[in-house]
């Protein structure tokens, strides 16, 4: 599965040289065969290629800005050090707002600043004591990449995007740690480049695919979309088309959202009703919906497989990590707004929510910190908010 460029060609020449000695009395089969096995082995390693080439930065700009998934130096660090399963810790923190971000009055330079110093912290003081690094954010692949141009982000070990939909793979060690657990099981889909290491975690997107039916949601989002057609509902332009595992819209008000919402949820109650009372084995869809704020005071609306936003993602990660292993208190979440709420809400996680969180998320824990002792609202927003945390549940890790 982790066969590399370099390994192809050396067993082309390989191959060409035993058909060479073999048939060298027939060298027209000879020409055949190696003219078929050569667009094999170019066909191979231009998939590998998978992004546009417009993504990737001139030598310079690497220098100067890292690569698409964010600075290489936790990879570099791994290099010289052994990872080991299960993780001492866990940090998954969502990036817009949360990791990343900065206050009105303040610079983009001031923000950078304190994204470095948590790099720094993070590089020597929990990469060495094996922990594992997690972004879990509501951004695309592509949008992910975006983020990690603009801030000097370290790439993480996994990366949890589009709430959760996708999961990536950026460290091999623990890839290959991971895949020696479960070896019935198709795991990883290799979408390495030449610069980076990429597994795209398919048994989640299998698992995702189990309760989902994705001709049905297509449909039900267009029904849906012409009934709130008169209340402003749109779909916001760069997701425009229907993803996989994936339906959302811009309410202008949050009550106009959660109706949509709602409205989704009684149809896929009605779905399974129907086709049950059909076929008895029929597997029932199940969605989970999530609503939060835009800069603007319009409000996203999306719509998930209930196995999927962060907290379900976060789970599958830390049973690939914690395979017959107690994860109670090792696994530290940090977020600012309702997508968060999936992985902040989980009894056995370390929550950490933002200083500067939406009003919602502050109510949940207004509502809950008494009942909770693994929760904590920061004193600090943003990037510090995310040390702080850190700072304060690492310390009763054992
Ligand atoms: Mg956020």
């Amino acid at each position: 599965m982790f066969m590399s460029k370099k390994f192809l060609f050396f067993f082309f020449f390989l191959f060409l040289l035993v058909f060479i000695k073999v048939f060298l009395s027939s060298q027209f089969l000879t020409f055949i065969v190696v003219s078929v096995f050569s667009f094999f082995v170019w066909r191979k390693a231009n998939k590998r290629n998978l992004l546009p080439s417009s993504c990737y930065p001139s030598n310079d700009e690497k220098k100067k800005n890292g690569n698409c998934f964010g600075s290489s130096h936790l990879q570099q660090f791994y290099e010289t050090y052994n990872i080991s399963l299960p993780p001492m810790l866990v940090l998954a923190t969502d990036l817009d707002e949360t990791l990343i971000g900065v206050c009105d009055n303040e610079t983009h330079e001031q923000g950078e600043k304190r994204l470095k110093q948590f790099n720094e912290m993070w590089l020597t003081q929990y990469a060495p004591k094996n922990c594992v690094l997690v972004y879990a954010t509501g951004r695309t692949f592509e949008k992910y990449q975006l983020a990690a141009k603009e801030w000097p982000l370290l790439k993480p070990d996994i990366l949890i995007c589009q709430d959760g939909i996708k999961i990536y793979w950026f460290n091999k060690q623990l890839a290959n740690l991971v895949e020696s657990n479960f070896i019935h099981k198709s795991n990883f889909v290799d979408q390495s480049t030449q610069e980076d290491f990429i597994l795209f975690d398919k048994a989640w997107d299998e698992h995702l695919e189990e309760i989902w039916n994705q001709q049905y949601v297509e449909t039900t989002q267009s029904e849906i979309i012409s009934e709130y057609s008169s209340q402003t509902m749109t779909i916001p332009i760069q997701r425009g088309r229907v993803e996989r595992f994936f339906v959302c819209g811009i309410a202008k008000t949050r009550e106009i959202a959660m109706e949509v919402a709602k409205r989704f949820k009684d149809k896929i109650t009605q779905h399974n009703v129907e086709n049950l009372s059909k076929n008895s084995n029929f597997v029932k869809m199940d969605i989970h919906y999530t609503l939060f704020a835009r800069s603007n005071n319009s409000w996203f609306v999306t719509v998930l497989p209930s196995r999927a936003g962060k907290g379900g993602a976060v789970s599958w990660v830390q049973s690939r990590l914690y395979f017959g292993h107690n994860c109670d208190h090792k696994i530290v979440v940090c977020g600012d707004n309702e997508n968060d709420i999936s992985m902040l809400t989980k009894s056995e996680y370390c929550s950490v929510i933002m200083n500067n969180s939406t009003s919602e998320l502050i109510n949940y824990y207004e509502e809950y910190k008494h009942s909770r002792n693994n929760m904590i609202k920061t004193e600090q927003p943003r990037t510090l908010g995310v040390i702080e945390g850190l700072q304060y549940f690492s310390k009763i890790v054992k």
